[in-house]
């Protein structure tokens, strides 16, 4: 939570972040910060030092690479994030996740609420969780509220893969990692990701790992048919 004394540090911290050039540092899970709720941004950077910092989030989201940073996984804790995802996947997945482009966008203060009761289950990984992925259900519509880097209100509902990652990084911003909401006997290396789970849904991984999707409870990860673009945990 901010006080006067905590501004100047802030701005200090990003102009040093900033002085070393080039994609930041990403903090891994056991630095604080990510488990602190980031304090709401309310001018602690001036315009410009805002703005190179945005650039300076956007230019470490792409060299990671990754969909979204949240300034927390550079060891700042302000609420900014930004989200960018050009979804270069076969168009199998993207029917099955809805993993749509998603232009550049940076959300200030966002927070999010479910809009309906559908969830959506997706193996998902995390910069600061190098190595990793594992299987979240969330919800499949959220209602974002934020400002974007100019200050003007974002108002707007998120569907499919944007939708996760818009979650994944609010989620940052208050203290929350996506492992606190995954499905811990998904848990899955990203070699053993590569060589038996790419498939477009978990449905396989869930039988073979033992876990649930939702809307299925008491069928633990049943396999669809092989190559189905249904969407599981979607429907309810
Ligand atoms: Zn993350």
């Amino acid at each position: 939570m901010g006080t006067p004394s905590d501004r100047a540090p802030l701005a200090e911290r990003v102009e040093e972040l900033l002085a070393l050039g080039g994609p930041l540092p990403i903090v891994a899970a056991g630095e604080p910060v990510l488990r602190r709720a980031a304090e709401p941004f309310d001018g602690q950077l001036a315009p410009a030092l805002l703005a190179r910092f945005v650039a300076a989030l956007r230019l470490t989201m792409h060299a990671a690479p990754g969909v979204g940073l949240a300034a927390p996984q550079v060891g700042v804790g302000l609420r900014i994030a930004v989200i960018e995802d050009p979804a270069p996947v076969p168009e199998e997945v993207r029917a099955a996740r809805g993993r749509v482009p998603q232009p550049f966008r940076v959300l200030v203060n966002p927070s999010y609420e479910p809009v309906g009761a559908a969830r959506a289950a997706f193996f998902e990984g995390c910069l600061s969780v190098p190595g990793w992925q594992a299987v979240v259900a969330r919800h499949a519509e959220v209602r974002l509220r934020a400002r974007d880097e100019h200050g003007r209100a974002v108002d707007e509902v998120f569907t499919g893969w944007p939708a996760r990652i818009v979650q994944h990084e609010t989620d940052h911003l208050d203290g929350t990692l996506y492992l606190d909401r995954a499905e811990l006997r998904s848990l899955a290396s990203n070699a053993s990701m590569a060589d038996l789970w790419s498939q477009p849904t978990p449905e396989r991984a869930a039988s073979a790992l033992g876990f649930e999707l939702p809307g299925r409870p008491g069928r633990p990860g049943r396999p669809g048919p092989s190559g189905s673009p249904g969407l599981p945990g979607s429907a309810s």
